[in-house]
């Protein structure tokens, strides 16, 4: 028995200095809250890192009663949680936060307990608060960054797509006279014959090759030709329909789609684009002119076929004489 209290005194007195370790050296705020017979609550004590967080004396707030201490709102919520505690007789913890600088809000997790001598009916609160502000300093600034990143993302999102949207201009675009290219016509083509198999529509198309455009490069030189290439095209561009698809088709020939256009309507257009050229007076070399081969898409058509047939017009037209327009069936 003798030996049984003694190892029990040694355990308490083991426990106590390993509080008193905890109490005094933690960084944790401690304090210990006790209801007194009238039923206000006393800070009994609090630990020295509690009270250099507050910014306080040793000792200052031993023996005050809460009321005095705290505002009526923080009172108010802090009492309801440690009779909250005593009722359910088991710890609670949440989170609290303060601005205690006037400027910035630190957050604390407070877990408190109740200590309850029902011998003396002693009701007490033991009370551990562990501050996390860096975590929400870190936590803040990494959605800030996020958000940032977030923007990043949609402006190069955005750039990228302006981007492809040149790349794909670009890609269908003649360089020298900023027609489309005959990458963009050929696809035109296709689809156009691929579509149109199905449905009861037609169209046309004008080849034009420049006559005797050597002459051009050999008399003036290739930079006069190339601006003469640029010029005859401007030409073409403000003479064609708006539902016309206009290319540079190589060289110097450039291909005409025209849309739900007949073989005749479509040799009328381009017998009025011959007129046109063949009246305009280009700069450094004044006159020139062009022949057309003219085509209708008939059912049966592959893109090839229907290419053949307008170049056999071409070659008729060049035969004739140039300067003229030829169409096949
Ligand atoms: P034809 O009436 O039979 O069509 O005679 P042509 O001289 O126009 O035909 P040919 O095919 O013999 O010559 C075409 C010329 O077009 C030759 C080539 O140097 C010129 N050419 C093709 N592309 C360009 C270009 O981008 N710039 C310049 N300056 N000349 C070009
Ligand atoms: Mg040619
Ligand atoms: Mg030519």
């Amino acid at each position: 028995m003798i030996e049984h209290n003694y190892i029990h005194d040694s355990v308490i007195a083991g426990e106590l200095l390993l509080f008193r370790t905890l109490w005094n050296d933690s960084d944790d705020n401690m304090f210990i809250v006790s209801l007194d017979n009238n039923g206000d609550f006393i800070s009994e004590s609090s630990n020295r890192s509690l009270e250099k967080t507050f910014g306080l004396r040793e000792n200052q707030l031993d023996g005050q009663k809460l009321q005095e201490l705290l505002d009526e709102k923080t009172f108010k919520t802090v009492t309801n949680r440690y009779k909250e505690c005593l009722k359910r007789n088991r710890p609670i913890t949440y989170d609290e936060s303060a601005i205690l600088d006037g400027i910035h809000e630190r957050f604390w997790s407070t877990t408190i307990l109740p200590v309850i001598d029902k011998k003396s009916n002693i009701c007490k609160i033991f009370g551990i608060s562990r501050e996390f502000t860096k975590i929400i300093t870190i936590q803040n600034e990494l959605n800030t960054l996020n958000e940032t990143l977030e923007k990043k993302v949609q402006e190069r999102t955005r750039d990228l797509k302006i981007a492809l949207n040149e790349m794909k201009k670009l890609s269908i675009t003649d360089k020298l006279t900023g027609l489309y290219n005959r990458l963009k016509l050929d696809e035109v083509l296709s689809s156009k014959v691929k579509l149109l198999e199905r449905y009861d529509e037609t169209f046309s198309l004008i080849i034009i090759d420049i006559d005797l455009f050597k002459n051009v490069n050999d008399t003036y030189g290739h930079i006069v030709g190339d601006k003469v290439l640029l010029e005859f095209s401007t030409l073409l561009k403000n003479s064609v329909r708006e539902t016309d698809i206009l290319g540079r088709w190589g060289g110097e020939e450039f291909l005409v789609i025209c849309p739900n256009s007949n073989l005749q309507g479509t040799k009328i257009l381009a017998e009025s684009l011959r007129v046109e050229i063949a009246a305009y007076k280009f700069s450094h070399i004044g006159h020139l002119t062009a022949s057309f081969g003219v085509t209708e898409f008939k059912n049966e058509d592959t893109l090839q076929s229907i290419l053949n047939r307008s170049d056999i017009a071409l070659y008729q037209a060049k035969d004739s004489g140039r300067n003229c327009v030829e169409s096949m069936a």
